[in-house]
């Protein structure tokens, strides 16, 4: 095919596609459009030289992208899919041909606004997206009676599934019924990914310990709501939390959402909720290998579209340290962690229950707030726990819901 490197040839079946100012607007069925930049267009290319067919990896390096050089010298669009030759100095031939599906450009149809969310395409984003429900107590008690049993978890695959989407919905699932013997946490980790390792090993033991120099978490004493390891530079996504011996007396272990929480605030108080947002020093002295660990977070992390939509909540006033702000923003952020922490506190948000010997909670370490209450000095109480990455409960729960749709 001969063609002009010059001119500009359009052809289509649905309307006109025009190019001007490096954008190529692009006529969708329905009779809605959407301006695609050449950029991102020839960035997005899908074929073979451009996105290796088996690991979706993609070859072609946008810096190789020369803005000056990169024209397209005909678009056609049939209705289904829109090609595009390309004049850019990329091939040896100095032509290239782009392929795209219009029902994936339509995924993108008033995205490129620096605000959106990713489209739902399976590459951007999951094909099918799990949305969160935020719950007080009224609402999770019914769920987080369910619990699976760590039989139907290990062997059972739609088990699995059930537990990582319980995770991703509420943040929080409970397995019943699972060996008393040390290590068994790991055994579960393992069948959904691989544990997290970190200054505790690869496992902790939550046990009350006689030294007084020892962490208060472990002690009898009651503990506050909080996320774990705020001062990493990645906080553990996921925990696990196993109970091997369970107190007799008190010990019962406190669970609240902190999606909720943030919710409320941000709903209830604005003004304050703002300026959790903004990062925060936590740091935190590792006694036993005498070291430190320092990291700035947000405390309500959100995403960056107009309604704030909460991500993450890192809440550890063990190891926050007080902001350095102006007077008057130094009222706003002591008032306002006052009233987040006040919901923690809050009966009708916090889920007290007593974790059962062979009980195991996993729950969100970003978004779910843990704690217990406290128990007589003289009782014997073991949990163990280990920590995961969220991202392997999303990439696993994708490709599962994925293949049992085929
Ligand atoms: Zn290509």
């Amino acid at each position: 095919m001969e063609f002009q490197s010059d001119s500009i040839s359009v052809s289509s079946s649905t309307g006109l596609d025009d190019y001007n100012d490096s954008l190529i607007k692009v006529n969708f069925l329905d009779g809605s459009s959407e301006n695609f930049h050449v950029a991102w267009l020839r960035d997005s290319c899908r074929c073979s030289q451009c996105v290796s067919s088996l690991t979706k990896d993609k070859k072609l390096n946008p810096a190789d992208i020369d803005l000056k050089q990169l024209k397209p010298t005909e678009i056609t669009n049939d209705g289904v899919t829109l090609k595009i030759n390309w004049i850019d100095d990329l091939s040896s031939s100095n032509y290239h041909q782009s392929c795209y599906n219009l029902s994936w450009l339509q995924l993108f149809k008033g995205k490129f606004d620096g605000l959106s969310d990713y489209p739902a395409d399976g590459i951007y984003g999951p094909e099918k997206i799990i949305h969160t429900i935020a719950w007080n107590v009224e609402t999770i008690k019914p769920i987080c009676e369910v619990r699976f049993s760590y039989d139907q978890l290990m062997t059972d695959e739609s088990t699995l599934m059930n537990v990582l989407k319980g995770l991703l919905t509420y943040g929080i699932v409970f397995i019943c019924d699972a060996p008393t013997e040390k290590e068994t946490i790991l055994t579960i980790a393992r069948r959904i990914a691989y544990e997290r390792t970190t200054g505790y090993g690869s496992t902790f033991d939550v046990v009350a310990n006689p030294d007084p120099n020892a962490h208060f978490s472990y002690s009898s004493a009651p503990l506050e709501l909080h996320t774990d390891l705020c001062y990493r530079e990645r906080v553990p996504g996921i925990q696990l939390l196993h109970c091997i011996q369970s107190a007799v007396e008190g010990g019962d272990s406190v669970f609240a959402d902190g999606l909720y929480c943030g919710q409320q605030l941000q709903l209830n108080e604005p003004h304050l909720f703002d300026i959790l947002t903004k990062p925060v020093i936590f740091s935190f002295y590792d006694s036993q290998r005498s070291i430190w660990f320092r990291q700035k977070w947000p405390i309500i992390v959100t995403d960056e579209t107009n309604t704030k939509t909460i991500k993450e909540v890192n809440l550890s006033y063990f190891s926050m340290r007080a902001p350095l702000l102006p007077a008057n923003q130094m009222d706003t952020f002591f008032t306002a962690f006052r009233k987040l922490f006040n919901y923690t506190r809050s009966s009708c948000n916090r889920l007290t229950l007593k974790l059962r010997e062979g009980e195991v909670a996993i729950f969100n370490n970003r978004r779910v707030f843990h704690g217990r209450e406290g128990y007589p000095q003289n009782e014997q109480r073991f949990l163990q726990g280990c920590y995961m990455d969220l991202d392997e409960i999303q990439g696993l729960y994708e490709k599962l819901s994925t293949k049992s749709n085929h």
